[in-house]
């Protein structure tokens, strides 16, 4: 995925604001934050979206929630935080490369989804 915005990232080759990484994920501040924390967990290997993954991903998907409870920790979301991840059209995902979004900070993020 020589294109991939979040592999270049992972790879190096455009910069992050990086907090995280080890032998599956990396992860980075969001640059473009909706709330005071929010970071991206991101698989250093190229997953298109929860559409893709099969059983052979339980790793990668696994570790990205124990790191998630970790950042959330070690960046200013020590009382709770929420994790979204945005999967295809419908779910209004918009880079093609899985990642789970880490949001919170000091305050409670707000309702889950607006009800129609
Ligand atoms: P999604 O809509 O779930 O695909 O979210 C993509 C997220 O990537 C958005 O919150 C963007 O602000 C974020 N984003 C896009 N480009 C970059 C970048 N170069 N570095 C960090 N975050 C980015
Ligand atoms: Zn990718």
């Amino acid at each position: 995925m020589e294109d991939c915005l979040f592999c270049r990232i992972a790879r190096g080759e455009i910069p992050s604001r990086k907090v995280y990484e080890d032998d599956l994920l990396i992860a980075f501040h969001d640059i473009n934050p909706a709330r005071p924390m929010h970071l991206l967990v991101v698989p250093r290997r190229h997953i298109v979206s929860l559409q893709t993954v099969t059983a052979d991903d339980e790793p990668v998907l696994g570790r990205m929630l124990t790191v998630a409870r970790r950042l959330a920790e070690e960046n200013g979301s020590p009382d709770g935080f929420r994790v979204i991840i945005n999967n295809g059209r419908v779910g209004g995902q918009e880079v093609p490369h899985l990642h789970a979004h880490v949001v919170g900070g000091p305050e409670p993020v707000g309702p889950m989804l607006k009800r129609n």
